[in-house]
């Protein structure tokens, strides 16, 4: 069993993504042509915000984002602990400082409460709020789009692991002054490679995040900004409108293997299901445990060949690489429980009914 089954949905669309390859090779237009073009009017009118824009990454989408606000140097952003690292270190790579804050045990995404909090205490510092929609489940945006208004700071939304999911109708993606996602091949919505998308509807950040993504040209050869290389390839783009066609179906397929997790995982006393707020429909970028023994169920899934992941291990605020900012074990004491808890269960949208009974059938034998 693999934790993400690429290869069965290559198996569907493989002919379809190697007949667009074979047309942009052929083509010989290679950066910013026909293809990205396309993809960007199709998934910014698909999330439902008016401006979409290619970039090499997921994290390069936050960077972008971030050095187009032009918010004051030094100033600091809020950002959860538990999240993929690249959320943190594109704050400091723009020049700004993160401050961590705590999880909402439900649902994982970022406190609330702490994100209020942090706002109350640091004042002025705070310039931005990067509210990442983990595991696809968007964060709580209904509340903290109007708390960051009341503020005065600026709402960020990490999508890189929700394109798909929506809370009341809106699409992750669409929130806040502009969101990035990632094509990264183990994401919901995955190319063939590295790849990602800034999403706003703010004609301006629109047009100085597409000059950043060439160098900080404005016009040929003349740079207003200082940017950086960072455009999607025409490959990925194709590759990636393929997928799209099939992406509607896959986020319902997904949904079911969530439910069948749902069905066959209940009533083990020492395993938490994901919770999914109303009004929310998640993008199941995986399905996340809180499970007792972690470690010891995860080898014994293991020896019997069920392959298992821990997002995350060690929380961002007790890295090595950001010692320097003052957090330390006990500063976010749910982000830190999570890390100890946590186990994602294979989750693809081809995942079959028989191969979760067997994952269901050894959790109860764990624990029996
Ligand atoms: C994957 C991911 C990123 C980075 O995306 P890349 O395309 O790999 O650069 C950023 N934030 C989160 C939460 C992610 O899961």
């Amino acid at each position: 069993m693999r934790f993400i089954d690429l290869a069965r949905g290559y198996a569907r669309y493989g002919k379809e993504i190697e007949e667009a390859v074979l047309r942009v090779l052929r083509s010989t237009q290679y950066i910013l042509g026909p293809e990205v073009a396309a993809l960007e009017e199709e998934l910014a009118r698909w999330v439902g915000v008016r401006y979409a824009i290619g970039v090499s990454s997921g994290t390069d989408a936050l960077y972008l984002i971030l050095k187009a606000l032009d918010l004051p140097a030094g100033s600091r952003v809020l950002l959860p602990s538990f999240t993929f690292v690249a959320t943190a270190e594109v704050v400091r790579r723009a020049g700004l400082v993160p401050h961590f804050v705590d999880l909402d045990p439900e649902t994982f995404n970022l406190s609330v409460e702490a994100v209020a909090e942090a706002l109350e205490k640091l004042g002025s510092e705070v310039s931005a709020v990067v509210a990442v929609s983990l595991f696809g489940l968007p964060a709580d945006f209904l509340r903290l789009e109007p708390l960051c208004e009341k503020h005065g700071v600026v709402l960020i939304e990490d999508a890189c692991q929700s394109l798909g999911a929506e809370l009341f109708g809106r699409r992750s993606g669409s929130f806040g002054r502009a969101a990035a996602t990632s094509f990264f091949p183990a994401k919901p919505l995955g190319g063939a490679g590295d790849g990602g998308m800034v999403f706003t509807n703010d004609a301006e950040l629109a047009e100085r995040i597409r000059a950043l993504r060439v160098h900080g040209q404005t016009r040929t050869y003349f740079y207003e900004y200082s940017g950086i290389n960072g455009r999607l390839d025409e490959i990925q783009a194709a590759i990636l409108r393929v997928k799209l066609r099939y992406f509607e179906e896959e986020l319902r397929l997904r949904e079911g293997v969530a439910r069948r997790y749902f069905r066959e995982l209940s009533g083990i006393p020492e395993v938490r299901l994901p919770v999914v707020p109303e009004g929310v429909r998640s993008s199941w970028a995986q399905f996340t445990l809180r499970v007792k023994d972690r470690d010891r169920v995860r080898k014994f899934l293991s020896e019997k060949g069920i392959p298992t992941a821990v997002y995350y291990p060690l929380p961002l605020h007790l890295q090595p690489v950001f010692r320097d900012l003052g957090f330390s074990e006990g500063s976010l004491p749910e982000t830190e429980r999570a890390a100890r808890e946590v186990l994602s269960l294979p989750m693809h949208p081809y995942l079959q009914a028989e191969e979760q009974a067997l994952i269901a059938h050894l959790l109860r034998e764990f624990y029996r």
